[in-house]
């Protein structure tokens, strides 16, 4: 077993989630007597809460992540279920143990921020945990969490708590290619609605920019228009589905990473999330429209793709705002040019 400290200095060496969390199950299950560590994904499901793995290692000593959406995930399982895990997370308690079958014994830790747990790490042991164990598994946990909230802090917009610009070239090349040095070396089957439809798993790009923002600034002042942006990435939220991304790219301009899904749903959804925006009712400043373009995000780097996406925005702006416009009808219809490379003939996209 590696010494914790050496481990500990892994753990905070990286710059990413998965791997943070892959990298505290490492130290954990160096520990002595485990049997499984894995992390568990929280969730609330008509008031409820349940769970499922999501990074777990396999027999072989690979680490898998769980690929498809939570909520519809066959695994998951009623928290209410897990009794003493249960009570915890109704009392915001910091952890829970109880005695499984078969000689096993559970440890859990809720990571919770501000109120709200969105992942439990699970130690499984075999024989009852010492107050020794817990101590020392508590603070490997906290350096965990403390990291994982300063990596938070760099990803996130301070605004909206969206991602950041900064972090859209990696969650880009994770949504559009399947990078095997990753962990994550399981897509566990999806029952989403398009089984074997074509095109059904396809990756979306979208550039989002709210229609006439500067005059909201200027007839109501700055912070109305703070506040404005602050709803509109909640509906972002609330509009897309939880593995999709969402970035805020600057001012008033949004990217949605729409993953895994047919043309015609990424216009159904993006055109539902458009009328979301028109219908929702902003105090005092009242309507706010905004403007989509959006492209397949799978042919060229991400600043080609979001060219193409932004040649779409611009189109509907040009053209009514208040639309959703996607680049290959326009290029198809004559509408829009593909770009060139100067005094050459090779096409650029
Ligand atoms: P269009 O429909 O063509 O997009 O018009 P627009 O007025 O939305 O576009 P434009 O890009 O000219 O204006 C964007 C404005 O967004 C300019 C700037 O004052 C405002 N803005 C940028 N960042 C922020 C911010 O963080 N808060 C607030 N309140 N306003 C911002
Ligand atoms: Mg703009
Ligand atoms: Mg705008």
């Amino acid at each position: 077993m590696k010494p914790i400290l050496q481990n500990l200095v892994e753990m905070t060496g990286h710059r990413d989630h998965l791997r943070l969390e892959v990298s505290v199950l490492t130290t954990l299950q160096a520990f002595s007597g485990m049997v499984q560590v894995r992390s568990l994904e929280v969730f609330m499901l008509d008031g409820e809460y349940y769970c499922r793995p999501r990074t777990w290692m396999d027999g072989r000593g690979q680490w898998l992540s769980a690929g498809t959406e939570a909520q519809s995930d066959p695994q998951r399982v009623r928290v209410a279920d897990m009794p003493a895990l249960h009570e915890c997370l109704q009392a915001h308690a910091s952890q829970a143990v109880a005695k499984l079958g078969k000689g096993r014994h559970a440890l859990w830790l809720p990571v919770w921020m501000n109120d709200k747990v969105h992942t439990c790490l699970e130690v499984i042991q075999a024989r009852p945990f010492s107050a020794q164990k817990i101590d020392t598994i508590n603070s490997v946990f906290q350096v965990f969490q403390n990291y994982q909230s300063l990596l938070d802090y760099s990803e996130r917009d301070a605004l909206t708590g969206l991602f950041n610009r900064k972090t859209f070239d990696e969650q880009f090349a994770r949504a559009t290619t399947h990078d095997t040095s990753e962990p994550i070396a399981l897509e566990l089957p999806r029952d989403s609605a398009e089984p074997g439809a074509e095109g059904a798993d396809k990756q979306w790009l979208a550039v989002v920019d709210i229609d006439h923002f500067k005059m909201v600034n200027d007839r109501f002042g700055h912070l109305y228009g703070d506040e404005v942006l602050i709803l509109v990435a909640n509906i972002l939220r609330s509009s897309f589905r939880s593995h999709d991304r969402i970035f805020r790219f600057g001012g008033e301009e949004f990217v949605v990473l729409l993953r895994s899904t047919s043309l015609a749903t990424a216009h159904k959804v993006f055109n539902r999330f458009r009328k979301n925006v028109e219908d929702y009712y902003f105090p005092q400043v009242g309507q706010v429209t905004v403007s989509v373009g959006f492209v397949s995000a799978e042919n060229g780097s991400p600043v080609e793709v979001l060219g193409r996406a932004d040649q779409a925005l611009y189109f509907a702006k040009e053209n009514g705002r208040n639309q959703v416009r996607y680049y290959d009808d326009l290029v198809a219809a004559g509408l829009l040019q593909t770009k060139q490379v100067s005094n050459d003939d090779v096409e650029l996209f």
